[in-house]
């Protein structure tokens, strides 16, 4: 389906275009009407932390995009500046199927049973990262929680030379960082909006800022962590935002595959 004739002039390049997108409910009419861009704004919006809980106040507001962040506002009140929430901050990238020369600004995420354990009584979390491991085909699952004596001294000790081994020769390790606890479980909600491509020249599409790269990996890369991940091969990563796999060949993010030529290789371990 082709984009509708206001987001087909979008000039989504210029970092500090400002455009209306036109009235809520039209937007939303011109969505359900076949535009993927409007469908778009409309996600973003939907699922805001601004506006989700307050949907039903939109109508007969306007919808602005100011310097890429995306919001909604009364008609007499557009000149005011807008301090919209994260989530509605977008960012510009390019699509995973462009062929064409990458722009370095632009381009920096890339286009990338046997157990003791009852199920049915073991923490969400552990459900959940068995559920992975049998998905996967993989037959064990080291949980820290449950196979180390941490709270042994002299097994710990032990431990510690095992580590090596243990992570250098598994096939993976399972990086959660959403819920609070092991109750929470790995798998969330987590919208992830990507537009069809815009702009001027047809080269690019937004999608929320937080989306990008995000401290969400480096946040865990301390300490024990980060002997961990440089001992293990790869490792897919559950955030808050999105789902990330990481290994020699660099990271792939569900939110969109696009080379991450600012950090290069996610390699940052042993080879
Ligand atoms: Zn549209």
């Amino acid at each position: 389906m082709p984009i509708c004739e206001i987001c087909n002039v979008l000039d989504i390049e210029d970092p500090r275009a400002e455009f209306q997108l036109g009235e809520y409910s039209a937007l939303v009419a011109r969505a359900d009407e076949g535009c993927n861009s409007c469908k778009f704004f409309c996600d973003v919006i939907q699922t805001s932390s601004r506006w989700r809980e307050r949907l039903t106040e939109i109508p007969g507001h306007i919808v602005f995009l100011a310097s890429r962040r995306l919001d909604v506002r009364k008609a007499d009140r557009l000149d005011r500046r807008t301090y919209s929430s994260d989530d509605l901050e977008l960012d510009i990238c390019v699509p995973e199927d462009y062929v064409g020369p990458k722009d370095d600004e632009v381009d920096r995420i890339r286009s990338i049973d046997d157990t003791e354990i009852d199920p049915d009584s073991s923490p969400k979390t552990f459900q959940d990262a068995l559920a992975i491991a049998r998905h996967l085909e993989i037959s064990y699952l080291w949980i820290r929680d449950l196979c180390s004596n941490e709270r042994d001294p002299a097994a710990s000790a032990e431990e510690l030379h095992k580590l090596g081994a243990i992570y250098s020769n598994s096939a993976l390790i399972i990086s959660v960082r959403t819920g609070d606890d092991l109750n929470s479980g790995i798998f969330s909600t987590r919208p992830i909006h990507c537009s069809p491509v815009l702009g001027q020249k047809k080269l690019h599409c937004l999608r929320p800022r937080m989306l990008r790269w995000t401290d969400a990996i480096d946040y865990g890369f301390s300490g024990r962590a980060a002997q961990e991940r440089m001992l293990a091969p790869r490792t897919v990563h559950y955030t808050e935002h999105q789902m990330i796999w990481e290994c020699a060949a660099g990271y792939q993010f569900e939110a969109l595959g696009i080379l991450d030529k600012q950090r290069g290789s996610g390699q940052v371990r042993q080879q």
